[in-house]
């Protein structure tokens, strides 16, 4: 048996990537170890609702439609823009709003930080210019192959200042230029990460952040976010694409530097002229290939940037009448509950006191996901893979103590999300909980990791700020939020242009 191209993985990037090739009439194959498409982005079903496996909204949704056109997709989509909203000891503010809305709200609440806001938003405007479209024109985000338009655009004059000033935002952290001009702690922490934390990234990141929240927009496509898989398979299927369910890709052969074939977890060889892996990088090099397939050089490069981090995810049915929700002004709240004092320990033992929260209203986005009346609300916070390392013996193996841990988890969070949603507790009919663990074992992500190589610089270091479609092995190309080092639409776009960028380097050649 012989393809065209095998793609590991029917996630978003694969799906793309699958249906941008076979409706030019490549022949393409399709391997993924999931009985259904769509890898995170699609939905799992708990009694009578449907609940997110992994994103709850995404951004650039003009991108991902005409994405979709140009791939066939005939129906246009709609999108419902979702709002977020903070709640904290100081701040209780919907920040999904223009700059200087926001600049002035935040001016309310901070008076005495008025004219360090003015100088803050001053600087950060015109960077949140530069990077909107930075995917279009940045030598960084385009394959190494331009066609004659890119190359035209990247070698103008104008591409090489906005380059010039990219690498000077790129190299200055976020902290430094937001204490620059602020004083108020909580404001800073609030600026700087959207929520409590102290700000990590570089202010290259800030204004790409800031640009997506109150610019772009964060939105939902109102058919649901797994109906654009459903439909990239019809679309990749009419094309003669083939598609296989449940069938993991066990290994990546690589002979004198060039994929040649993917074996099948039931040694089934298969060959191919291209490999396109959906699958994270580490899974890729680190698992599916051979030590040898790669320099000790780059396996090191791919070994020691982390990804970002895993979480624990509460899945709630709820009787709304039972719930006051008359605090959550947003389909998204970020609850930053008071955090201990300075060298005060905390006695609670689950290590969830002082985290910041994300409370989603699921049915606001899908009503029909719920039963008439019902309401599906989603709890998240960040939670480290070594927490839960200890309980799993195997692929989707535990030890007997980890439901009663993570149910007790859970309870832990529903208690915390009641200081702002009274009466939850008593609200629910249903709860379902996903820990780093699932993300392993049924997102099939290397330690659970959710949203693509770590945020706090080290990955940017180890490849620059860049795609890392292309990779050392000839003919084998990456897709997905892990083809590129930093997520610089946000997730869903990152994993489609991805994919889109990988097919064309394929119809190129
Ligand atoms: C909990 C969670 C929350 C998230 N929230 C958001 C959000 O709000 N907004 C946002 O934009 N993004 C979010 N993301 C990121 C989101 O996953 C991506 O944006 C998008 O779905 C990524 O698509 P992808 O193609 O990169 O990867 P995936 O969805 O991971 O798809 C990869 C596919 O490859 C398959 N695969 C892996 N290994 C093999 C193998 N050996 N053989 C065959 N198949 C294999 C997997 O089964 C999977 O189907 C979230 C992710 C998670 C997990």
């Amino acid at each position: 048996m012989h393809y065209d191209v095998i793609v590991i993985g029917a996630g978003l990037g694969g799906l793309t990537c699958a249906a941008a090739l076979s409706r030019k009439g490549v022949r393409v194959l399709v391997l993924e170890k999931d009985p259904h498409p769509g890898g995170t982005s699609y939905v799992f079903r708990r009694g009578n609702y449907h609940f997110p496996m992994g994103p709850l909204s995404f951004s650039y949704p003009g991108y991902v439609s005409s994405l979709l056109t140009y791939l066939g997709i005939k129906e246009p989509l709609e999108f419902r823009r979702n709002h977020f909203q903070i709640i904290t000891p100081e701040l209780d503010l919907v920040y999904s709003r223009p700059p200087d809305e926001l600049r002035r709200a935040l001016a309310e609440t901070f008076p005495r930080e008025k004219r360090g806001l003015d100088k803050t938003f001053q600087e950060l405007r015109p960077a949140m210019k530069l990077v909107h479209d930075m995917y279009l024109w940045c030598p960084d985000y385009l394959p190494r192959k331009l066609n004659p338009v890119q190359e035209k655009l990247v070698k103008s004059e104008y591409s090489e200042s906005r380059k010039t000033r990219l690498t000077s935002f790129s190299q200055t952290p976020s902290g430094e230029f937001l204490r620059k001009h602020l004083k108020t702690k909580s404001l800073i922490n609030f600026l700087g990460s959207m929520g409590t934390a102290e700000p990590a990234m570089s202010f290259l990141t800030l204004a790409l952040m800031w640009h997506i929240m109150s610019v772009e927009g964060i939105w939902y496509p109102t058919r649901g976010l797994h109906r654009i898989s459903d439909r990239l398979v019809e679309v990749i299927k009419e094309a003669g694409g083939e598609l296989y369910f449940g069938i993991p890709a066990k290994k990546i052969i690589v002979e004198d530097g060039q994929a040649r074939a993917v074996v099948t977890e039931d040694n089934t060889p298969v060959g191919a002229d291209w490999v396109v892996s959906n699958a994270d990088y580490k899974t890729t090099f680190l698992e599916l290939m051979e030590r040898k397939a790669v320099e000790p050089g780059f396996r090191k490069k791919i070994e020691t940037p982390p990804y970002s981090g895993s979480e624990l995810c509460v899945y709630l049915g709820l009787n709304p009448a039972r719930c006051d929700f008359r605090r959550m002004r947003a389909t998204h709240l970020f609850y930053g509950p008071q955090n201990q004092r300075k060298g005060e320990k905390s006695t609670e033992v689950l290590g969830l006191d002082g985290r910041e929260i994300e409370i989603c209203r699921w049915t606001d986005n899908e009503p029909n996901q719920a039963p008439a009346g019902y309401t599906g609300l989603v709890l998240r916070v960040a939670f480290e893979y070594d927490h839960f390392a200890r309980f799993r013996t195997g692929e989707k193996k535990r030890l007997p103590e980890y439901k009663a841990h993570k149910t007790a988890l859970a309870l832990k969070l529903v208690k915390i999300a009641e200081q702002v949603l009274p009466g939850l507790g008593e609200a629910i009919e249903l709860m379902e909980v996903a820990t780093p663990l699932t993300y392993q074992d049924w997102g099939h992500r290397y330690q659970g990791s959710i949203a693509g190589w770590s945020w706090s610089g080290e990955s940017t270091a180890t490849f620059g700020r860049k795609l890392l479609v292309e990779t050392p092995v000839r003919n084998l190309l990456m897709v997905g939020i892990y083809a590129a080092s930093e997520l610089f639409m946000g997730g869903v776009p990152t994993a489609m242009r991805t994919a889109e960028l990988a097919s064309h380097l394929i119809l190129e050649s």
